[in-house]
């Protein structure tokens, strides 16, 4: 349909399809993510119902914290999406942005942990930038307990 948009994995075992897909982006910069991309974790926010996903048996997924899993392609390694698992979290998909076939018309609106970006990781603004501390306090309580 002309309002989805495709992207898929390095090898393209896991391909994936977003219906109403988002126009912005946005970023973290935890050092979870950082390690986890090489970089920052940038992503599109697709509610579950949005996403359509193939290639379901070649998803491994990893449990970075008690409330969360990253999902990558077990054969090339592509990080695919961050998901919180915690019980009443909402089912979104937070979607590797770099995935899409075409990003170009993609905008950044907010970096999130930006006082843990190495100066060398910045992207182009304008974007809304939010601390460590003021994040963690947007969050529902059982979150902040960790
Ligand atoms: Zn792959
Ligand atoms: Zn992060």
């Amino acid at each position: 349909m002309a309002n989805d948009s495709h992207g898929q994995c390095l090898c393209g075992a896991v391909q994936i399809t977003v219906s109403h897909p988002p126009h912005e982006v946005n970023a973290c910069h935890c050092g979870m993510c950082r390690r986890w991309t090489g970089v920052a974790l940038v992503t599109l926010d697709v509610p579950e119902a949005n996403i359509r996903i193939e290639g379901l048996d070649t998803v491994r997924r990893y449990t970075s914290s008690d409330w969360a899993e990253r999902a990558f392609c077990g054969t090339c390694g592509s990080s695919l999406w961050y998901r919180l698992t915690a019980p009443g979290a909402p089912d979104d998909y937070y979607l590797a942005a770099g995935l899409m076939d075409d990003p170009s018309d993609l905008t950044l609106a907010n970096e999130i942990y930006i006082d843990h970006r190495p100066p060398a990781f910045a992207f182009a603004g304008p974007a809304k930038q939010i601390t460590e501390a003021a994040f963690l306090a947007m969050l529902p309580a059982p979150a902040q307990e960790e």
